[in-house]
């Protein structure tokens, strides 16, 4: 199973200020089966009690401090980033951890855009990030993580699938020992998905791993794994999928038949223009696959970045 970080509360645990929790029904139905939750709740862990009264970023003296919301007087901001440093570099150490799904909007868990109070009350423009998660993203910058309401958006939650099932693959295919021919056959099999998201991602990758004798396995290991990741952050969309299925096409030039060569170009096309949703030529390619068979394709992510099962729409893009 895939270990991912969750805020408790998405989990379904009662652990908010109020008792209460704010459990993803997505979470819930779809991805329990695949993934290993690792539950945390940073405020129950700081000892801050259920229920417990409500806190809020505070920006004073240059620094975001997590203060209670009535008087300001009780910070917690030292014992959180204590529990944040020793509890990420714990998540970090174990090396195994895909993916993080934190709980919008609040001071802790917030991904991006958490209301940041001044001294007068106002709230300065754009917010920050909750104090444990900006932590996680600043010491594990390689890991997905997403926020529980973001994920009902199609294509950020393809994204963040996507990349939590890659960094997998990873973790299971390249080590600290690997060698030059292990990325070569990790890169090939990421090539199309790569190319999907981001060309000069895909083209910087190649590069990296054709000047790997430049680097210490440790030190590769840590820069690929970044560039990697960094790529397929990037989101794919019409314009570059089609770029991809015509690319694909073209390894089955020589075996198609007038009629099936029509066929599939229609339908990268009506895909292109936004008329049919890209499952549609998916599972003519794959049709032909499974017909023709071309080792190439086989091996490629692209058409399978997550088990099938799972059934998510990749949304119109
Ligand atoms: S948002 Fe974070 S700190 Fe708040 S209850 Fe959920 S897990 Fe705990």
């Amino acid at each position: 199973m895939i270990k991912v970080g969750i805020s408790s509360c998405v989990l379904g645990q009662k652990v908010r200020f109020d008792g209460g929790h704010k459990l993803s029904r997505f979470v819930d139905r779809v991805l329990t089966p695949y993934f290993s939750f690792q539950p945390i709740c940073p405020e129950v862990a700081i000892n801050m009690g259920v229920p417990r009264p409500t806190v809020r970023l505070l920006f004073k003296n240059q620094t975001n401090l997590l203060v209670d919301t009535k008087t300001h007087e009780k910070d917690f901001t030292d014992q959180m980033n204590d529990f944040s440093e020793k509890k990420i570099n714990q998540l970090n150490e174990q090396n195994q951890m895909c993916g993080y799904i934190v709980c919008a909007k609040s001071p802790t868990c917030g991904m991006e855009r958490v209301k940041l109070y001044r001294e007068n009350g106002n709230t300065i423009p754009g917010g920050t990030p909750g104090l444990f998660t900006g932590k996680l993203i600043q010491k594990m910058p390689w890991l997905p993580v997403e926020e529980d309401g973001r994920l009902c958006d199609l294509v950020l939650r393809r994204n963040f699938i996507v990349r939590v099932f890659a960094l997998n693959d990873y973790y299971k295919n390249i080590n600290l020992q690997s060698k030059r021919k292990d990325y070569i056959n990790f890169h090939t099999r990421y090539k199309y998905l790569l190319l999907s998201h981001c060309q000069e991602g895909y083209k910087e990758l190649g590069h990296l791993v054709a000047h790997i004798c430049e680097y210490n396995n440790e030190e590769f290991y840590h820069i690929y794994r970044q560039k990697f990741m960094d790529t397929l952050r990037k989101h794919a969309n019409r314009k570059t999928n089609t770029n991809v299925l015509m690319h694909i096409q073209g390894h089955y030039k020589q075996i198609l038949d007038k009629n099936e060569k029509k066929e599939l170009s229609e339908i990268i096309l009506k895909y292109r223009n936004s008329i049919l949703p890209i499952e549609s030529p998916m599972t003519l390619l794959k049709h032909y696959q499974n017909k023709y068979y071309d080792k190439f394709i086989e091996c490629q992510s692209f058409l399978s970045p997550y088990p099938e099962e799972l059934n998510i729409r990749y949304g119109m893009q």
